[in-house]
């Protein structure tokens, strides 16, 4: 009960790319970064276990971002000719790549960290991958002319993968989907059925991330226009409860998203955000067991994980780590407390 396990993304080591940086450039190049990719990922999942983490995850290490580093694998983008889009429904403004044909894998996108990675853990792995809507909404189209269609098209190369990681040995395999909070009617439109496309036939444990994005500035700017409550997944929870994805990621530590909204996720496990990754301040175990306290009213204790509220990118090492400390610190005391 209570299995604790991250959103995604972890801090990387400073020898790999410039710490508290979204978007941050690789220090190395050719062999040499393949050969640091891989020892920030051993070192993730050591990292992890040391904290106590029980569902372990490569921490996005051997990926910039978390959109394109899938992206850079596919053919019929255009990377060398980027375009600024505004994105997240004009959120922000970003230099996107080009669709500029069909696209499909040139290959395997994670096959090295994925295999890496469960090699070196005995503990569960989870894996994240963009979700097909999110996806959608970070290039520029200049081939399909029509978004959902985009989306379904790169749902198909998500399922390839995503099939090739749970036969590498990867447990959970969670779709990244902040687009959820800003095209509500496109998710229950088209979005979840995308998203249901690149789940299709796993093997493993499927799950979704839906998030109010990272601490970053362009974030905290817009989360302060939304109001004192946000109840935007009211209109796309039903959608996602119906939907064969087994589990949804949400932010619950310091958010405004009410409680109460993750009783509508009938029949899901809740991936309950006890973190907060737009503060520095470490939680204490005590704060972790408040969340699932509250988390408790409305859904069954053993459909409770503890996750962190989103990616720890841009956080310093050992403020992320402090806190990963916390979180299993925490549900080892709900454990006792609630068991
Ligand atoms: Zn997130």
């Amino acid at each position: 009960m209570f299995e604790t396990t991250i959103a995604g993304s972890l801090p990387k080591p400073v020898w790999l790319a410039e710490p508290n940086t979204l978007w941050a450039p690789w220090r190395l190049e050719g062999a040499l970064l393949e050969q640091a990719k891989g020892d920030a990922t051993r070192l993730a999942i050591k990292d992890q276990e040391d904290a106590g983490i029980d569902i372990v995850g490569d921490g996005e290490q051997a990926r910039q971002h978390f959109v394109h580093g899938f992206l850079e694998r596919v053919e019929g983008i255009d990377f060398a000719h980027k375009v600024e889009m505004g994105i997240r429904a004009d959120r922000y403004k970003a230099m996107v790549p080009q669709v500029i044909g069909p696209v499909r894998l040139k290959g395997r996108v994670h096959a090295m960290e994925a295999r890496l990675a469960r090699a070196h853990t005995r503990r569960k792995l989870k894996f994240t991958l963009p979700g097909p809507m999110t996806i959608a909404d970070t290039i520029a189209d200049r081939h399909y002319g029509d978004k959902a269609k985009m989306a379904f098209a790169f749902a198909d190369l998500l399922n390839e993968e995503a099939r090739a990681l749970a036969a590498d040995g990867v447990d959970v395999i969670q779709f990244d989907e902040p687009a959820f909070n800003v095209f509500m009617d496109e998710v229950t439109e088209w979005g979840v059925a995308a998203l249901e496309r690149a789940a299709a036939g796993l093997a493993c444990t499927t799950a979704v991330h839906i998030c109010y994005g990272y601490g970053i500035r362009a974030n905290i700017e817009w989360k302060a226009t939304l109001g004192s409550e946000w109840r935007q997944y009211e209109k796309i929870f039903p959608a996602l409860a119906s939907s064969r994805i087994e589990q949804v990621s949400v932010e619950c530590r310091n958010s405004k998203v009410p409680m109460s909204l993750i009783g509508l996720l009938e029949g899901k496990d809740i991936l309950v955000g006890a973190i907060d990754v737009a503060t520095d301040a470490v939680e204490a175990p005590e704060d972790v067991v408040a969340v699932v306290a509250e988390a408790m009213k409305y859904v069954p204790k053993a459909r409770i994980q503890l996750s962190t509220n989103c990616g720890m990118a841009p956080m310093r090492h050992d403020i992320a780590f402090a806190k990963l400390a916390a979180l299993a610190q925490g549900a080892q005391l709900a454990r006792a407390r609630y068991a």
